[in-house]
């Protein structure tokens, strides 16, 4: 063995645990085949911390995540804790974790799986050889400013929220998605509101700055978001790396799931601080927890994406990926996505699906 990857597992709640397993289980594969060790200790987040007595976010599970080199995660939320005040919710450790660790890119691909294309309700021939990276700021902009809250004047009671970035927030964020572009097809796309705000003006002449000084060598555009929106299921396949604020990438990326058309099947990457947190997208799925039916590939995609990110193996990764295109080509289906394949197909329990998935990583 080379080398050893300390890995935070937090499974938390519902489904998270179940895939999770498998997710780490292909990790540790990976590492077998590409010579380098996973060394794994799982903590409470969530819900399942509450219930044995902790906040959702246990300070000893922080100090492990601190001290490790990455963290997989599950999800969190559970319908018992539903009547709870906002800031006592189990789905507030991902907010703390997020802040705490100062997880400023959230990077999610969106690549619609061949075999799968019949999923989105995008026709398939728009979707051949889309592969888009979303890069969403995610610890500041309007769902983080300040000043917040309620009011009232001579009109009524009013809310307000502000939307605001310092150059520097800029700057870190759009950083991760030139070096992402780098690594890809050169080409990013930034997406803002600059004709009608001036926090996107701000953001607009600091991509550019940055842009022209130090990424000469990335084609850098600009699109206005409801154009963006727009053009992301009008053609997809003409963006690379598209860059947006916090609350406009988590509209854009909701598009880019339905582009690949399955919940189940799309993982994400939270970067910036020095431990990345890797998560499928999905819930925590209380309807099908514990029935051993979960779909696991976008936990383990993920788990892919922990070794691109964090731990710079990328041969490793691509082994990941590729065999989870190879079981869905073999036809291997959890039921959620099964009404996808014809007659190919083989329904299979999360578990299955993991095994099915290790097998290929093998080489088998
Ligand atoms: P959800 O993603 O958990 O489930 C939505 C639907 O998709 C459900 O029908 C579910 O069965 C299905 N689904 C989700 N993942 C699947 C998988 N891997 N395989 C097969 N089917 C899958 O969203 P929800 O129902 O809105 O939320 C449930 C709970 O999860 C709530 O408490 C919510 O707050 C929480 N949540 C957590 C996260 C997170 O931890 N990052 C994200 C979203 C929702």
């Amino acid at each position: 063995m080379t080398d050893t990857l300390n890995i935070a597992v937090l499974g938390g709640d519902g489904i998270g645990p179940e895939v999770t397993a498998e997710a780490l289980r292909a990790l540790k594969t990976a590492g077998e085949r590409f010579n380098f060790k996973v060394e794994s200790e799982s903590a409470l987040v969530g819900a399942s911390a509450v219930r044995a007595g902790k906040q959702p976010l246990p300070d000893e599970t922080l100090k492990l995540c601190l001290a490790s080199d990455a963290i997989l995660f599950g999800a969190v939320g559970d319908p018992a804790f539903g009547d709870l005040p906002p800031d006592q919710l189990p789905e507030r450790a991902l907010l703390h974790l997020r802040k705490g660790l100062d997880l400023f890119a959230n990077l999610r691909p969106v690549r619609p799986v061949p075999a799968l294309l019949g999923a989105s309700s995008i026709k398939a021939e728009m979707l051949t050889g889309v592969d888009i990276l979303i890069v969403r700021e995610l610890v500041s902009g309007l769902y983080f400013g300040t000043p917040r809250g309620y009011g009232a004047d001579e009109k009524g009671r009013f809310g307000f929220n502000t939307m605001r970035y310092h150059e520097t927030e800029i700057v870190r964020v759009a950083k991760v998605a030139f070096d992402a572009a780098r690594k890809r097809k050169k080409k990013l796309c930034s997406a803002d509101k600059a004709n009608a705000l001036e926090v996107m003006q701000l953001w607009r002449e600091t991509v550019t700055k940055l842009g022209k000084d130090s990424y000469p060598d990335i084609a850098l555009n600009h699109m206005y978001v409801d154009n963006c929106a727009m053009q992301l299921v009008q053609y997809p396949r003409q963006f690379d790396v598209l860059l947006a604020e916090n609350m406009f990438g988590d509209i854009l990326s909701d598009i880019g799931a339905q582009i690949t058309g399955s919940l189940g099947m799309l993982p994400s990457a939270s970067i910036g601080g020095r431990v990345g947190l890797y998560e499928p997208v999905h819930g925590s799925a209380p309807d099908i927890a514990g029935k051993g039916i979960a779909n696991p590939l976008a936990a383990i995609l993920s788990a892919g994406m922990l070794l691109t990110y964090s731990a710079g193996k990328l041969d490793a990764a691509k082994a990941i990926e590729d065999a989870v295109d190879a079981v869905l080509a073999d036809g291997y289906r959890t039921k959620d996505i099964a009404s996808q394949g014809g007659a190919n197909v083989k329904v299979v329990s999360t578990k299955e699906m993991g095994d099915a998935v290790v097998a290929k990583i093998r080489g088998k």
